[in-house]
């Protein structure tokens, strides 16, 4: 049985108001998934960062430890030195180890430098990771709170969604192939998707260029389809009375 041009238009209405509802469940859930990617990929990077802290912290304590045992060392020498010039036999060899004694005194204050130093620098890696720290919680929040919402929208619009495409589906057979080929074709060139539109307020409810008086007058009639001769969708028909449009503000 062959349907008129409004049964039609009727029919491919209802699709596009269906895929119009895919449309925006998919939009709703759309943004998430690349929230939590990045989400995830910042966190990799500040438990990347705060790892090359704590690698550093540990060559600078291994430093410091190198330093106490150098300081130890030559303190020992000192005593020891201190103990030989009570038994000298003259001040030439008194002399001499005093400028040992004086060459370990130097020795001490240069590796208790490179320690104040080395823990000089500790202290900053730490600093640093307690603010890396600080982002890296801030982020694994943001990112439970993120995966929630993803789940529970998720599992929410999975079953509106199912019945939507049952729907979208059975709609889809009402149509001709070749009406329904052209529907598919314009519907994936929009932007935002619609391939059918109404005429609202003298303008294209899909590129919003004026349309004609005339042009309304024969979409309410609905002796032929119709479509947009800005932007190519199909017009299914015009809301209230036809009106002139006093301004376009279409592309
Ligand atoms: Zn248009």
């Amino acid at each position: 049985m062959e349907l008129t041009i409004a049964q039609k238009l009727d029919a491919l209405l209802k699709l596009q108001s269906l895929d119009s509802q895919l449309d925006e469940l998919i939009k709703i859930r759309g943004g998430l998934p690349e929230e939590v990617r990045d989400l995830e990929d910042d966190i990799a990077g500040f438990e990347t960062r705060i790892g090359k802290f704590q690698a550093e912290i540990k060559t600078l304590e291994e430093e410091i430890e190198r330093n106490r045992v150098a300081k130890k060392d030559a303190e020992k020498l000192i005593t020891k030195y201190k103990d030989q010039q009570m038994n000298v036999r003259n001040n030439r060899e008194f002399d001499a180890i005093s400028k040992e004694i004086e060459l370990q005194s130097l020795e001490i204050e240069l590796v208790e430098k490179r320690a104040n130093e080395a823990q000089f620098r500790v202290r900053g890696k730490e600093e640093e990771i307690k603010t890396t720290s600080a982002a890296l919680n801030e982020r694994k929040e943001d990112l439970k709170a993120k995966k929630q919402e993803l789940d529970q929208i998720t599992s929410e619009s999975q079953e509106e969604e199912k019945e939507i495409i049952k729907q979208r589906d059975e709609q889809a057979t009402t149509i001709e192939p070749r009406l329904l080929n052209s529907y598919k074709k314009i519907r994936g060139n929009a932007l935002n998707g619609l391939a059918v539109v109404m005429v609202k307020r003298g303008a294209c409810g899909g590129c919003f260029n004026v349309v004609p008086p005339q042009r309304q007058a024969d979409i309410k009639d609905k002796k032929k389809i119709i479509v947009c001769e800005h932007c190519g969708r199909i017009f299914a028909d015009v809301e209230g009375v036809p009106e002139p449009a006093p301004t376009g503000r279409g592309r």
